[in-house]
């Protein structure tokens, strides 16, 4: 490849938004045949709102709603934001929490006034021994995420929450499938409320419930059945599987972990920059040929 092309190329790529930081990712980028698509803050806009409260029998949906952003106090995650941004608008006030703890891909867990409380994922609080008797399938069918409340083994409520999908990530993806390439999306949530994301954006193939540290093993398992394999994420989660990808776009309202690790930066943020960044590969590469 001629130093020359790749800088002509690399030009060409930052009139679309799309900052390339390795050439050879430019390169690479024409050999793509598979895209793994992170779900939260890539596909949708990574800002998720309360959607549904269910309570427990002797439960208000206010006194629940005030437990789980009192857990939530201490977290950065979207999730968080979400559930304290909703009690922010019912003008509740906070219980204070201590022994705070976030557990990657799990939830939030914090004592209040010397009770243990737990917000986090279904299978997380099953495996605490808490008693799941609420339904969630009313919400996950809708796409919507359901987070569980528990104090000690019951189950307090069920609060819901849903992000939306960028209003482009469909016809970008697309494109990706009209050029044959075989697209996937990741998650760590639930495969329910994950499946119903991924067809209302026409992703047919999804991983669900995979751990943040497993983000990275699962881009290695396509590699080593052939595949070349771009990585689309935003989150700290997804730092590692970017790093492992053949080409790893960062989404650029992202996190910067997430932009260090990856070789290109799609600066607005629509997924349009995976399928431009491939075209714009693919007239470099025939230039130098
Ligand atoms: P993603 O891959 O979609 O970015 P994460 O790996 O961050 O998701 O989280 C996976 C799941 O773990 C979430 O869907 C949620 O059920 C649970 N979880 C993680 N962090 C929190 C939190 N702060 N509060 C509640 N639940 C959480
Ligand atoms: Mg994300």
């Amino acid at each position: 490849a001629t130093p020359m092309s790749v800088m002509v190329g690399v030009g060409k790529a930052a009139e679309y938004g799309i900052l390339i930081r390795q050439g050879e990712a430019l390169q690479t980028s024409s050999q793509l045949d598979t895209i793994v698509l992170d779900k939260t803050g890539t596909i949708t806009e990574g800002k998720p709102a309360v959607t549904d409260i269910v309570c427990n029998e002797g439960q208000q949906e206010d006194t629940v709603l005030t437990l789980a952003a009192s857990v939530e106090s201490g977290s950065e995650h979207p999730l968080a934001t979400a559930i304290l941004n909703e009690s922010k608008q019912r003008e509740l006030s906070l219980d204070s929490a201590s022994e705070f703890q976030a557990l990657n891909g799990k939830g939030v867990t914090a004592t209040i006034q010397g009770k243990t409380y737990r917000l986090g994922n279904r299978r997380w609080l099953e495996s605490e021994g808490v008693n799941i008797n609420l339904d969630s399938t009313s919400l996950t069918d809708k796409g919507v995420t359901p987070l569980f409340l528990s104090e000690a083994n019951t189950l307090l409520g069920i609060i819901g929450v849903a992000d939306r999908i960028k209003d482009d990530s469909k016809a970008a993806i697309a494109r990706l499938k009209d050029q044959g390439l075989k697209v996937i999306m990741i998650t760590g949530d639930i495969a329910a409320s994950a499946n119903a994301i991924a067809e209302q954006a026409g992703v047919d193939e999804v991983m669900a419930e995979v751990l943040p540290e497993d983000k990275a093993k699962k881009i290695q398992a396509l590699q080593s059945e052939g595949r070349t394999v771009a990585m689309v994420g935003d989150g700290i989660n997804d730092a590692p599987a970017l790093a492992q990808a053949d080409v790893g776009f960062a989404i650029g309202t992202g996190t910067d972990v997430a932009i260090e690790s990856a070789a290109i930066t799609l600066m607005g943020g629509s997924l349009h920059g995976v399928p431009d960044a491939m075209a714009i590969s693919s007239a470099t590469v025939r230039n130098i040929k």
